[in-house]
């Protein structure tokens, strides 16, 4: 009873958190602010939930690869696109929805110059890259979006994206597949050294077309996570 009651409490301290303060603060701010709350249901293996999340696709070269391994370990995952990469890829396009992945926004060019020159240029990217995965998906209503750089980036324009209807995301954890030339086994310790003691993560990896690196660890950081007894859920 006493532990169906901790589990409970867990729970309901982190509902109201959700992703809210994932989103409202960059990685390097969660892991110095650590939430009390989160620290204390970390030890309940009850509320362990992983979100694996990979930007800057669609790719010919990574993006089919991370697809077949997810779809093996049978694992869904996140991925927000770019919309100027998706002419030509409408097929994994196509693969992404039909597999159960969710597809979430990443701006049509991924320039910042571009997007950050002021929130209606960056509200009209956005639109500009879910109108490219309309194209493609007719029905595809999604609202999710994902700031290039993260939202802490340009804090200025939270506002405008969520008044235009927008939910964001940014990451707690991450392989570091975009910071560095890291081998397959440092990328896996990466996500194993940025997720620890987090009941909740947010996994940022990239499918870009330079990151094979990134397909190569992906089995491994699935093992590890599911031997941790994460729930892999979708944002
Ligand atoms: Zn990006």
């Amino acid at each position: 009873m006493k532990k169906i009651s901790t589990v409970l409490l867990c729970l309901l301290l982190l509902a109201p958190l959700h992703f809210s303060q994932i989103s409202r603060h960059s990685s390097a701010e969660s892991a110095a602010r650590p939430s009390s709350e989160i620290s204390r249901c970390a030890a309940d293996e009850a509320v362990k939930e992983i979100f694996l999340t990979f930007d800057d696709g669609p790719t010919d070269s990574v993006t089919p690869k991370v697809l077949d391994i997810l779809a093996e370990e049978k694992v869904k995952a996140t991925f927000f696109v770019t919309g100027r990469q998706i002419k030509g890829r409408e097929k994994i396009i196509e693969r992404i929805a039909n597999e159960g992945h969710i597809l979430g926004i990443h701006t049509f060019t991924h320039e910042y110059a571009k997007i950050y020159a002021s929130s209606s240029s960056l509200l009209r990217d956005i639109e500009k890259c879910r109108h490219e995965i309309t194209r493609v998906l007719p029905d595809y209503r999604g609202k999710l979006y994902r700031f290039p750089g993260g939202s802490f980036m340009h804090p200025e324009y939270r506002e405008a994206v969520g008044r235009a209807g927008y939910r964001y995301y940014d990451w707690n954890a991450m392989t570091g597949d975009a910071e560095g030339a890291y081998t397959s086994k440092q990328l896996l310790e990466n996500a194993i050294r940025s997720s620890k003691g987090k009941s909740r993560v947010v996994l940022l990896m990239h499918d870009g077309i330079t990151k094979s690196k990134t397909a190569e660890a992906l089995p491994a950081v699935i093992k590890y996570f599911k031997e941790e007894n994460f729930t892999f859920s979708v944002l």
